[in-house]
């Protein structure tokens, strides 16, 4: 295919920022990513990703989209360390007071660290020829003119012109919105959603071939809302690892002292995680990781009626999720070919092509955005807009939780959806709505 244009900057070398890069080498002569941080050789945790220590689940859409971009990832991760599961036989989803039935899904996933997959996707980047990563160096601004943006100026006093430049700045794009207004340019309006989520990380030894209780690999617990807010996951991962992450909604986080993370798990509604603590050597002394995520944001540029020429966010630049539904990278790679089918149709980086962009990743946007804030509004102390519906909807698919107890086509339904492979509208087929609220009655839980 001809190039669409000369080059393209992207703002962010992280998991959006790459896949953004992926999508433009195919579309420009030369591409250049710039990232604040120093790039690490290997497969470490980084400043700029704060994140990145903490548990992070990669649905089955997200690994089948990078599959796409990348075809044979899933399998050099496989080779490289990542455990690959069935979610519906070796992920134990406690949920609604108990664990979802096991069943074969005959989906294929794959658990590993964000660290291991950034650096991953990094090296078949870095592996493309016309894409250049230029790490330490921080984007401090946008050069254009009004209605347009034409390249990226650089905390060393440089400018890098640019066709089309993509900011995957991360949550705090917001940024963005100045330098664009500096020039003329409007800034989407933008939507907030307060949470209050708290991650606390350890990591553990696992001995080859190890599982949790109940022959899981990974585990995940949401506790019952509105007065129980916490929530667990357990990761098999790459190098012999059990990453175990505590917290919940609303302030109800896991202390980082190992005794008080300890009791925190003891008292979580099943023995799973307190289990693998007792009996797994912790990989470091002292204190876990913590990390604070106050709350969802979304930057609604679909509603952009002009656009800015030159210039798309991505990720979670755009929008970004309560991490408890683990949603964020799949939404990007999503964006990612959404940009690319913007480009191709519209064959240069005009305010139109970013509008078609804009309406394209609003619509991936979308699911996710719902099924996250609406789960949100089942606590009371959730601030925002809260999704046309979401109480019905919530009373509703407690039921279905309760259902997938018991009910293997309730706990596919629930999957499929959460793993954005259905549509939510799945959950209200007839005879879904039927056998969940019967099998409903027989979860373990009512007793
Ligand atoms: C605690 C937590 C847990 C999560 N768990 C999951 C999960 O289970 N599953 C999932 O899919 N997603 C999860 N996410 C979301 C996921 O981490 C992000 O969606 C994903 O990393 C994509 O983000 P991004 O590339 O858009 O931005 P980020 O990952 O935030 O990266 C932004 C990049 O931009 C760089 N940068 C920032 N400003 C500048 C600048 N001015 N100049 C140059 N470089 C700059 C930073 O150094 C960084 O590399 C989680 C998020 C959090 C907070």
């Amino acid at each position: 295919m001809d190039s669409i244009g000369r080059n393209a900057v992207v703002i962010g070398g992280s998991i959006g920022g790459l896949l953004a890069a992926r999508v433009l080498a195919d579309r420009y002569e030369q591409v250049t990513v710039i990232d604040r941080d120093a790039l690490p050789e290997d497969a470490v945790d980084r400043k700029g990703v704060p994140q990145g220590g903490h548990a992070h689940a990669l649905l089955i859409t997200g690994r089948m989209k990078l599959e796409a971009l990348f075809p044979g990832l899933t399998n050099e991760l496989i080779a490289g360390g990542a455990v690959r599961f069935d979610p519906g036989r070796d992920l134990l989803f406690h949920q609604m007071g108990a664990p979802r039935v096991a069943y074969t899904s005959g989906k294929l996933g794959i658990s590993l660290s964000r660290a291991f997959l950034e650096h991953t996707v990094r090296r078949g980047v870095a592996a493309l020829p016309n894409v250049e990563i230029r790490d330490g160096l921080t984007a401090d601004g946008l050069t254009g003119s009004t209605g347009r943006v034409t390249g990226v100026e650089l905390d060393d006093g440089t400018t890098l012109p640019a066709d089309l430049v993509v900011d995957a700045s991360g949550r705090s794009a917001g940024r963005a919105d100045r330098w664009l207004e500096a020039f003329g340019c409007p800034a989407p309006p933008v939507g907030t959603v307060k949470i209050d989520v708290g991650y606390t990380t350890r990591m553990l030894r696992r001995r080859p071939g190890d599982r949790m209780l109940d022959d899981a690999l990974l585990y995940l617990m949401a506790a019952v809302p509105p007065h129980d807010k916490r929530a667990a996951a357990v990761f098999a991962v790459e190098g012999g690892r059990w990453m175990v992450t505590l917290g919940g909604w609303h302030r109800s986080h896991a202390p980082v002292d190992p005794q008080g993370f300890d009791k925190f798990a003891a008292e979580l509604p099943s023995p799973h995680v307190a289990e693998l603590l007792e009996r797994c050597e912790p990989l470091s002394d002292g204190d876990a990781r913590k990390f604070t995520y106050p709350q969802a944001r979304r930057r609604y540029f679909e509603y952009l009626a002009q656009p800015p020429a030159g210039y798309v966010a991505i990720g979670d630049a755009i929008c970004s999720f309560n991490p408890l539904y683990g949603q964020g990278m799949t939404v990007a790679a999503l964006e990612a070919l959404a940009l690319g089918r913007s480009l191709d149709r519209c064959r240069s980086a005009s305010s139109a092509m970013a509008r078609r962009y804009y309406r394209s990743a609003a619509k991936a946007i979308a699911t996710p955005w719902q099924m996250a804030t609406g789960g949100d509004f089942a606590y009371p102390e959730t601030v925002g807009r809260k999704p046309f519906g979401a109480d019905v909807i919530n009373r509703y698919a407690r039921q279905v939780m309760l259902a997938s107890h018991v009910s293997v086509p309730a706990h596919r339904a629930l999957l499929e959806m959460q793993h954005l492979l259905a549509p939510p509208s799945s959950i209200l087929h007839p005879m879904t709505v039927v056998r969940s609220l019967l099998a409903a009655r027989c979860s373990p839980a009512r007793r």
